[in-house]
């Protein structure tokens, strides 16, 4: 259905559009209309044009992220994130701003970023935007310009998911969450781009520093995964061996480059290791499975070489307090485990960067797209990825 079939907006800029929600904890993906107001300073409105649907967002409905309600109440006055707005990959048109931007005008295109970059907070002004202080209020909360609320639900102040909800036919957001994009960029590899491509090239080229000649391991081979096997590729890696209990993300993974696959860490650390290594086994190993567990840290680990790297990329239960982690063999071999959000990379470095390897042909997005679905299918969607019918399904609006 096209946004103009049912968004319509009222004289007083209130303008009505649907969107998919989440009303409570385990709760079913429902779309509704809602309202949304003009943007605000510092605030743009923007026609969405895809929206990606990663695995966070079911992290969200199903409580993993869900923060601690004291927190919540204290930054958004309630101690609950729902009804929220889904969706935090996307891509569209900038259709009206708010006073005092001058970056982005109506007309422009633009890839949402779960990450804010203010570009003056200490991590930002450091090169690190991907720690912009603006994060703070990401999971929940009124919007980061002035604290009030631009999303209802009738007379319920909307959350969106990462100060974005790209399940929505409009967004409004702040302009430091929106990374403007060359006009001939790729609409829909922009929205898989804008998070979990992104985060896991950037965790092998920039969170485990892979070298030429490295031997790396890919734990999940879903939309992440796919990120993080083609980044070790561009960055020298001798070896990708992709692994995923789900023998079809395997099967992708090899036809994205990778060079081996198996289902295990067991299978890789027996069949593949020993004789590609020579059994000093990988130089670093990157998870990014749907979940991150805490025996997924030691498997990890253990299939990681003297002096390596294990980075941690995929999303833990909020709450997740302790790993297994062989400590003995972590301290004698010198280990390194890591943590990253983004892939350790500046958004409005990053996106433009992967699309222009996307439009050179060397860089593969639509591979991964099993199907695209409507507004009305998002749930539909999450059910297809839990069934492991799809590695990225992508809204078509
Ligand atoms: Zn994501
Ligand atoms: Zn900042």
């Amino acid at each position: 259905m096209t946004p103009g079939a049912t968004a319509h907006q009222n004289p007083g800029g209130i303008m009505q559009v649907r969107a998919a929600i989440v009303s409570e904890l385990n709760g079913p993906w429902r779309t509704e209309t809602i309202t949304i107001d003009e943007p605000h300073a510092h605030e743009v409105k923007v026609k969405m044009a895809f929206a990606g649907m990663c695995h966070s967002d079911e992290h969200l409905r199903t409580g993993d992220i869900a923060q601690d309600p004291a927190i919540l109440e204290m930054i958004s006055g309630r101690p609950s994130m729902f009804p929220i707005i889904g969706g935090h990959e996307g891509s569209g048109v900038v259709e009206s701003v708010g006073e005092g931007v001058t970056a982005l005008q109506p007309g422009d295109h633009v890839a949402v970023s779960f990450v804010p970059s203010c570009g003056t907070c200490e991590a930002c002004a450091s090169g690190r935007q991907y720690l912009c202080d603006l994060g703070a209020t990401t999971l929940a909360g009124p919007m980061i310009s002035d604290g009030t609320w631009r999303h209802h639900l009738g007379d319920v102040d909307l959350n969106r998911m990462t100060q974005l909800g790209s399940f929505s036919e409009y967004v409004v957001a702040h302009e430091a969450s929106l990374v403007k994009i060359e006009p001939w960029f790729d609409l829909r590899a922009a929205a898989l781009i804008s998070c979990g491509i992104s985060t896991g090239f950037g965790s092998a080229t920039n969170r485990a520093e892979v070298r030429p000649g490295d031997v790396v391991a890919v734990i999940g081979c879903g939309g992440v995964g796919s990120g993080a096997i083609q980044g070790a590729l561009h960055a020298g890696a001798r070896a990708v061996v992709a692994i995923d209990t789900d023998s079809s993300k395997v099967e992708r993974a090899l036809a994205l480059g990778a060079t081996h696959g198996c289902a295990t860490t067991l299978d890789a650390a027996f069949t593949i290791l020993p004789d590609l290594t020579m059994g000093r086994n990988c130089d670093s190993v990157i998870i990014t499975t749907g979940v991150l567990s805490s025996e997924l840290v030691e498997q990890a680990r253990s299939i990681t070489a003297k002096g390596g790297i294990v980075v941690a990329t995929s999303i833990a239960p909020y709450n997740q307090q302790s790993i297994d982690l062989n400590l003995f063999m972590f301290s004698m071999y010198n280990q390194e485990l890591r943590g990253t959000v983004f892939g350790s990379v500046n958004p409005r470095y990053q996106i433009p960067r992967l699309l222009r390897l996307h439009h050179d042909g060397q860089l593969k997005i639509d591979e991964l797209i099993t199907r695209e679905y409507t507004l009305d299918e998002v749930q539909l969607g999450y059910d297809d990825l839990a069934a492991g019918r799809n590695v990225r399904g992508v809204v078509r609006f």
